[in-house]
């Protein structure tokens, strides 16, 4: 009987670790309905990562097929670097995300992760090497310990532990009473939006991905809870790959590279200071944003 179940606890575990990252990537984009299937090569193999680099190489596409989103998209991110996507509603920023993901497939060009074409090799491969970090997270009606490890059947107490001390979520974990064991959600605790998103980091710790995928809009925390958030993230991408789509500049100047997407097309890259120096798009978005937040604060006053 054991031999019959291991194939069905393998395929949930694959299952499993397949929709902890569709559940983050629904959290991430509020994706309503679920997007066209794409099928694994035959015997397409895992994704090896030597140098977690991510290429998008002339990328065309569209959802439906007589509207074009990304014309002809090109960029790279090195291994350990940062790069930051910005522009206005509707640019494809969240588009990228879901290419990468591989939700969808190119109409034309590839897109690469570590040199390897990821239409020809798994996509549970695929998805293993992403982290993503939604703004806004779905915890289970279950333990603290249990939404850590979600998707993450081997993991042990130390590894949750661990990953709670990085996102910077034990201090609060070991003042409650029942620490792990603590039921959140509907019918237990309730977390604040700063700890909901520190247990999503703490999530995206144990999977420990060489890639991170960020929604760093962190619209519903205050202003010193998203300063501390940002400053968690930072520490935690720091060895990694990552790639932030960002709504407020603000969170992203420190990026290595800022790609400014408008109409499915890259304006312009590079630094914040080269941004600002060029004076285009960039710069009179960043010009807005500090007089909008300008306003505000007088308004808060
Ligand atoms: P925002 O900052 O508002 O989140 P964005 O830059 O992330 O915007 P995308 O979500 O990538 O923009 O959308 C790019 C374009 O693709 C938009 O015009 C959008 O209407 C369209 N689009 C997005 N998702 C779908 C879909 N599932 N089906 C059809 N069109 C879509």
């Amino acid at each position: 009987l054991t031999q019959l179940f291991r194939p069905l606890d393998m395929l949930g575990m694959v299952y499993r670790t397949i929709r902890q990252g569709l559940i983050d990537m629904a959290a991430m984009f509020r994706l309503i309905d679920m997007p066209v299937e794409v099928a694994d090569a035959p015997g397409a193999p895992a994704l090896i990562i030597r140098e977690p680099r991510v290429t998008f190489d002339n990328v065309v596409f569209g959802y439906d097929p007589d509207r074009t989103i990304l014309h002809g998209l090109s960029f790279e991110v090195p291994a350990g670097g940062h790069v930051a996507i910005v522009g206005p509603s509707g640019a494809g920023k969240s588009t990228i995300a879901r290419l990468l993901f591989r939700f969808y497939d190119p109409w034309q060009g590839r897109v690469l992760i570590d040199g390897q074409d990821i239409r020809e090799v798994s996509q549970e491969s695929v998805r293993a090497a992403i982290g993503i970090v939604p703004q806004d997270s779905v915890l289970f009606n279950d333990t603290i310990g249990y939404n850590i490890a979600y998707g993450h059947d081997g993991a042990t107490q130390e590894q949750v532990v661990a990953a709670a001390r990085g996102a910077a979520i034990l201090p609060f974990v070991e003042r409650l009473p029942q620490g792990f064991d603590t039921e959140v959600g509907e019918r237990g605790l309730k977390l604040s939006g700063g700890e909901k998103q520190r247990v999503a980091i703490a999530r995206t710790l144990v999977k420990d991905p060489p890639i991170l995928l960020l929604d760093e809009a962190t619209s519903a925390l205050d202003s010193r809870t998203e300063r501390d958030i940002l400053a968690t993230l930072h520490r935690v991408s720091a060895h990694r790959t990552s790639i932030s789509i960002a709504h407020r500049l603000s969170t992203i100047a420190d990026a290595d590279t800022i790609l400014v997407m408008e109409a499915g097309q890259l304006a312009e890259q590079g630094s914040h200071a080269d941004l600002l120096r060029r004076d285009g798009l960039y710069a009179e978005m960043w010009a807005r944003q500090q007089a909008e937040s300008t306003v505000q604060a007088e308004a808060a006053e």
